[in-house]
């Protein structure tokens, strides 16, 4: 059984080109910089300045009316099933979503709650198949009450749901009486490679989250945005939770530093997953996909050489990749520079020639 996180090969040497994830970030100077210098008090008395100035942009950026901090992506999910839902009803999301593949149960553990899986190709499913799972309702169904996205999706590849799309999901699920949450963990991502402004991306969920850990390069945080009721009744899971905080104004800055440098740039991890991918797709025996983000993933089913055995060889070299369900990931972040990218195509190729 594997409970603690994977600890690299023995020998293998310090990462110096990291594709694993963009939650392997380090702040940088001027971020942490930004937050040596921020204004703190006591978050969970209320009394946090940067905190609050935070959670005010994100609401206005959101186009809603609240919003609250959190410690991580996984507890304002969390926080949002056991706002939306009470014990026995029902979840719709995509069979490989977050909540249910990566969250330790926690829908069911602290919400007793089940999730419906829908099938579809990269992530999403189609307004189609939401139609097609709506219950009528009777005593022997469970009673839907939410309805799941997740911009990017993640393991889909980073891919960007359309906006009309996403638009008509929300319509349906409105108009048979269920709610809407967005799981944003990439949702700037998502904005800035389709030029959307994130108020009208998220328009018709009634939750929705930014992660500051993965592309923005925050150390930590994440904001849950709702109406003013749903975040209320947020922030008393949050307390239940463990997730009210002290001078987390420390890390609030690190957020706000995220939100005025690091957003514009995200399109250079797109330029650099592109070429990641098309260096990729001209090795022999490898399957890419067109990454809409920074999210490349990958197969060598046809080199011969197992996945797991490229992924040490390259850790050997001090790149990082990750592995997920039988496929090869390699994260596009602020900590990779183009030239990173020639050099990992360079290590790939000749690691699968040494084959
Ligand atoms: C990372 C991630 C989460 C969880 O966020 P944490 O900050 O790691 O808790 C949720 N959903 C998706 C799609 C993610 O990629």
């Amino acid at each position: 059984m594997v409970h603690a996180p994977e600890r690299p090969p023995e020998g293998a040497p310090p990462v110096r080109i990291n594709l694993y994830s963009d939650t392997q970030t380090r702040p940088t100077p001027a971020m942490l910089d930004a937050m040596m210098r921020a204004e703190v008090g006591d978050e969970q008395h209320g009394d946090d300045p940067t905190v609050h100035a935070l959670c005010d942009r994100m609401a206005a950026l959101m186009g809603k009316e609240a919003a609250v901090f959190m410690p991580s992506g996984t507890m304002c999910n969390v926080a949002a099933t056991l706002v939306h839902c009470r014990p026995g009803e029902e979840i719709i999301a995509h069979e490989t979503a977050h909540i249910l593949t990566s969250e330790g149960g926690a829908h069911a553990a602290l919400g007793s709650v089940q999730i419906l899986p829908l099938k579809g190709p990269r992530g999403m499913y189609s307004p189609d198949s939401l139609r097609g799972a709506l219950r009528g309702k009777s005593r022997h169904t469970p009673t839907q009450r939410l309805v799941e996205v997740e911009q990017t999706a993640n393991t889909g590849g980073g891919a960007v749901w359309d906006r009309a799309v996403l638009a008509e999901i929300a319509a349906i699920a409105h108009g048979a009486g269920l709610s809407t949450h967005m799981d944003g963990a990439r949702l700037m991502n998502a904005c800035v490679a389709a030029g959307i402004a994130p108020a009208e991306m998220v328009a018709g969920y009634d939750s929705v989250w930014l992660d500051f850990t993965k592309g923005l390069g925050a150390p930590l945080g994440a904001v849950l945005c709702g109406t003013r009721d749903f975040i209320d009744e947020a922030w008393r899971w949050k307390q239940r939770l463990g997730g009210a905080m002290r001078q987390a104004g420390v890390c609030a800055a690190g957020c706000l530093y995220a939100l005025d440098h690091n957003i514009d740039r995200l399109a250079e991890d797109h330029a650099n997953a592109k070429a990641l991918a098309r260096g990729l797709a001209q090795m022999e025996g490898v399957e890419v996909q067109d990454p809409d983000t920074n999210l490349v993933f990958f197969t060598i089913a046809g080199t011969g050489v197992a996945a797991e055995a490229l992924q040490r060889r390259l850790r050997m070299e001090g790149i990082a990749v990750s592995l997920l369900g039988g496929r090869l990931r390699a994260c596009t972040h602020l900590d990779v520079a183009a030239p990173m990218i020639e050099a990992a195509l360079g290590a790939i190729r000749g690691a699968l020639a040494k084959a």
